[in-house]
């Protein structure tokens, strides 16, 4: 996708550690556009498939999946707690997650209420590195019984083994900016698509 593959261009920064910092349009302030250009790109890829449900992990997918939700029929949007609150019962899927920048581990949570076995599930986030997010999200769609119809991410580190790893297994995967390689020091950023 032309516009996003600028926007990263133009303003992603490339941290230390494999980290694209893209807060200025993405993860922190939010340019709406382009989130609606990323949602349309989405619909064009899995327009064939009966979406029912579009499964994120809190907190920078919601806002993505949201705004995709409208091309999907405003297909209900669900996303993957990373700590048990007391507001969400005991009736729960969860899978454990490790954080790539956080470092951590998180249990994320799905309360059974809102996936079933008739689910055709897309899930949405925002950057695909080790796929340990993906891994949990589709854990937790197997858990339920549903369909995994596919994941739509804005934007892949393809040098980073997710990506191949899950494909491997089977799983359509469709990124809208695979970044081949970039450079902390130079801020070079190079794509694969
Ligand atoms: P994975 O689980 O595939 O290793 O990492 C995916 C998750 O980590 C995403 O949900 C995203 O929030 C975060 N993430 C991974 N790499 C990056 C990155 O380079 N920049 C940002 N901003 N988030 C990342």
């Amino acid at each position: 996708m032309e516009l996003l593959k600028e926007k990263i261009l133009h303003d992603g920064i490339v941290k230390k550690g494999n980290v694209l910092k893209v807060d200025s349009f993405l993860n922190h302030c939010i340019d709406v556009k382009l989130y609606e250009e990323i949602g349309k790109e989405f619909k064009r890829l899995y327009n064939d498939c009966e979406v029912t449900k579009i499964l994120t992990i809190e907190a920078s997918g919601i806002g993505i999946a949201c705004v995709t939700a409208q091309f999907f029929n405003y297909a209900p949007v669900v996303f993957a707690k990373k700590s048990k609150t007391s507001n969400i019962g005991d009736d729960f899927y969860t899978s454990e997650v490790a954080s790539f920048t956080h470092g951590n581990t998180n249990n994320i949570i799905v309360s059974k209420s809102y996936i079933n076995r008739n689910d055709k599930v897309l899930i949405i986030d925002d950057f695909l590195a080790n796929g340990a997010a993906l891994e949990g999200l589709i854990d937790i769609i197997n858990q339920a019984g549903a369909t995994v119809v596919g994941a739509g991410i804005v934007i892949e580190k393809g040098f980073q083994p997710g990506g191949k790893l899950l494909r491997e297994k089977g799983v359509r995967i469709e990124s809208l900016a695979v970044i081949k390689s970039m450079n902390d020091e130079t801020g070079e950023i190079v794509f694969a698509n």
